[in-house]
């Protein structure tokens, strides 16, 4: 492959490299070096964060399924000062459920009961619709699966849960999975500088 190639390759296929000469230093001094280099997801052009995508036959399970890690780096957050704290959370209740007694849904929507909600203030018992709630994440089970983030979105909900990448959990591999599978290029690699293929990296990508 020319220089010219390579250089069109690493561009375009979000492979990086560090401009420090990482020779034969460790590892983690690169890694240090290059502590601003890191994947991120591109709002605007993920499915599943971006206005006018809306529905459950819409989502995008990439992030959930691609990553090299057993649970991806991908994770749901929610921005508790942008939620609106709603009764029926269409990202927590699966709205399309037979509606219970209380009048709420029945069923939950997210697959692995990564949602949890406090109720806010004191509970109405005579009216479960006038409660509010905050809703948390679980970390450790979400695998960013993105249903949630699909169903916060306008028209229904308020767009306070994306997905986001864990720069403490993800390896940063220098041919992200995920990057690769990601249909709308919506997985981009940010930092200062690029950086060469490491011993590590080779192992992942
Ligand atoms: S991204 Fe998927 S696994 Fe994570 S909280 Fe949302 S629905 Fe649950
Ligand atoms: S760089 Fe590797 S660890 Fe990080 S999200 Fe991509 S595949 Fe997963
Ligand atoms: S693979 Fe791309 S489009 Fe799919 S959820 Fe991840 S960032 Fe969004």
């Amino acid at each position: 492959m020319s220089e010219q190639n390579r250089r069109d390759f690493l561009r375009h296929s979000g492979q990086a490299a560090c401009a420090i000469a990482i020779g034969g230093v460790g590892f983690e001094l690169g890694r240090r070096a290059c502590a601003q280099d890191a994947w991120v997801i591109a709002p605007n052009q993920c499915i599943n964060i971006r206005l006018g995508v809306t529905g459950a036959v819409n989502v995008c399970d990439a992030c959930a399924t691609s990553c090299v890690l057993p649970l991806s780096a991908v994770r749901a957050v929610n921005d508790h000062s942008a939620c609106g704290r709603c009764c029926i959370c269409p990202a927590y209740y699966d709205v399309l459920s037979p509606t219970g007694s209380d009048g709420l849904p029945t069923k939950k929507l997210c697959p692995r009961d990564a949602i949890t909600r406090t109720p806010i203030g004191e509970i109405d018992p005579y009216d479960p619709l006038n409660n509010f709630y905050e809703y948390t994440i679980d970390e450790e089970k979400c695998n960013g699966c993105g249903r949630c983030v699909m169903e916060c979105k306008d028209p229904a909900g308020l767009g306070s849960i994306r997905l986001e990448v864990r720069n403490d959990l993800c390896l940063r591999c220098n041919r992200c999975s995920i990057a690769e599978a990601c249909p709308e290029d919506a997985y981009c690699r940010v930092g200062p500088e690029p950086r060469p293929t490491t011993q590590l990296d080779g192992g992942h990508g």
